[in-house]
């Protein structure tokens, strides 16, 4: 099947299903955990510079609080539906348990294009997507962040809206923000530095040394920047990156055998992690055609960028090389594709624990914004390193015990916590 034909939804239903069978999970759970619990449709309306009203339809999506106020991101796309937000929302919920903090699943989107925006368009737009929801969030109801296409300046624009109408400061009810006005340092990095803590920890696991890996890597964004400085400051060789290009419409890899310079690559992006395609070619990187990012003969293949990437249809292009699959976006993987990565031994680290790190910085960031006092950036990520690797130690160990895959082992960590609140509050 193609690409784009994979509804997300279905694939989170059916990773859930998979393992809801395994743990004999009874009718009423899984009727639970299949669906979102609440869901937010609405139309925002935005007065554009040439003094049009344009109206954009957004979504904010609540799978599961039972372990805590619903927590996730808010994502512009413009092909944004509201399936891919439920997926992204049941994720979260996984999320948050698989790390172990106090917090629900949620996610948000709005469907737009925010490189067809000025700045003050995507100001209004943010304001508006406040002022339809801010009955519905809330620092011990609902936390949204940033994701794809959204950033600490969206975010504070978001919390500026919601505080002038609540009338007080409430800072934990947005998190992602900019440092000094309540955001917290490390934030920016933890997200692609956690893929990283638990990438490396799986190497140690298994004997590889990182210095003796090369990877491959999809996405030039804030996951996959960061992932990639971590890595080949823990001494790993990044070999090809792609990235999407605004002007072509189109994706392209970007290669240098001998190894890509991450700092210099990150000078010649933009904002929503396009490398500039003359630059990189003055640069001397190799520019290759979007998909061979996935056919690079490396030990690891980091899947950074978007979902449904890594299909049957797309499988027989990895090298025999590849050993781990390190996914570091949400779903890039489709559910029909595991057991082809199985039946050939690659470990596969599942998105919501490799990708856990911005949202146990989130909770981080709520937690420092409830005392108003702030840590130190090593601090912080001391704290990420520890409990990611944590997280990653019992998720291992569980795949080994129990020879199952590590996708499966997080779900029955995951699933097992929401369970058990569940149960505790006496819902089910
Ligand atoms: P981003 O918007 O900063 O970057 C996205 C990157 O993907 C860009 O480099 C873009 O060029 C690239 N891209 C888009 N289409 C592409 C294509 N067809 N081929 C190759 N590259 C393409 O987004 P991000 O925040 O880095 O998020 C990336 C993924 O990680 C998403 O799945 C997101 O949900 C997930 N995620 C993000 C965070 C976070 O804290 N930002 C946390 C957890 C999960």
């Amino acid at each position: 099947m193609a690409k784009e034909n994979y509804n997300p939804l279905a694939n989170a239903q059916a990773q859930f299903d998979k393992v809801a069978d395994y743990l004999e999970l009874d009718s009423g759970l899984r009727a639970l955990f299949r669906e979102p619990m609440k869901e937010m449709h609405f139309s925002i309306p935005v007065k554009m510079d040439d003094g049009t009203t344009k109206v954009f339809k957004a979504f904010r999506i609540k799978h599961n609080d039972a372990r805590g106020p619903a927590k996730g991101g808010i994502r512009f796309h413009p092909h944004e539906t509201a399936d891919t937000v439920r997926a992204l929302s049941m994720w979260m919920t996984w999320k948050c348990a698989v790390v172990d903090i106090p917090l629900g699943g949620g996610k948000g989107g709005v469907v737009c294009d925010p490189h067809n925006l000025s700045k003050g368009e995507q100001e209004r737009l943010c304001r508006g997507y406040i002022r339809q929801l801010y009955t519905q969030i809330g620092p011990n109801i609902d936390v949204p962040a940033p994701d794809v296409m959204t950033n600490a300046q969206h975010m504070l624009w978001m919390l500026d809206e919601y505080e002038t109408i609540m009338g007080q400061h409430l800072p934990g009810v947005i998190t992602g923000k900019p440092v000094g006005m309540g955001g917290s340092l490390g934030r920016t990095e933890a997200t692609g530095f956690g893929v990283i803590y638990v990438l490396h920890e799986l190497l140690r696991s298994e004997n590889i040394p990182i210095e003796s890996t090369t990877a491959s890597i999809q996405g030039f964004g804030n996951v996959a920047e960061y992932a990639a400085r971590k890595y080949v400051e823990r001494g790993g060789k990044v070999v090809a990156i792609s990235c999407w290009d605004q002007a072509d419409s189109k994706s392209y890899t970007y290669k240098k055998a001998s190894g890509c310079d991450i700092e210099q690559l990150a000078q010649i992006k933009d904002s929503f992690g396009s490398i500039d395609k003359a630059k990189a070619k003055e640069l001397g990187y190799e520019q290759l055609p979007g998909d061979e990012w996935i056919k690079q003969d490396v030990d690891i293949l980091i899947p950074a960028a978007l979902e449904n990437q890594i299909t049957p249809a797309v499988f027989p292009n990895i090298s025999k090389k590849v050993k781990i699959i390190c996914e570091a976006a949400n779903g890039p993987t489709t559910p029909d594709c595991d057991p082809l990565i199985q039946e050939r031994g690659i470990l596969l680290l599942p998105d919501f624990l490799s990708n856990a790190g911005g949202v146990t910085c989130s909770y981080f960031e709520q937690v420092q914004c409830n005392m108003n006092y702030f840590w130190e950036k090593d601090e912080v990520l001391e704290k990420l390193e520890k409990s990611m690797t944590k997280a990653f130690r019992a998720v291992y160990d569980l795949s080994r015990e129990k020879k199952v895959y590590m996708r499966d082992a997080a779900y029955i960590i995951a699933i097992n916590r929401v369970a058990n609140a569940v149960k505790l509050r006496g819902w089910v």
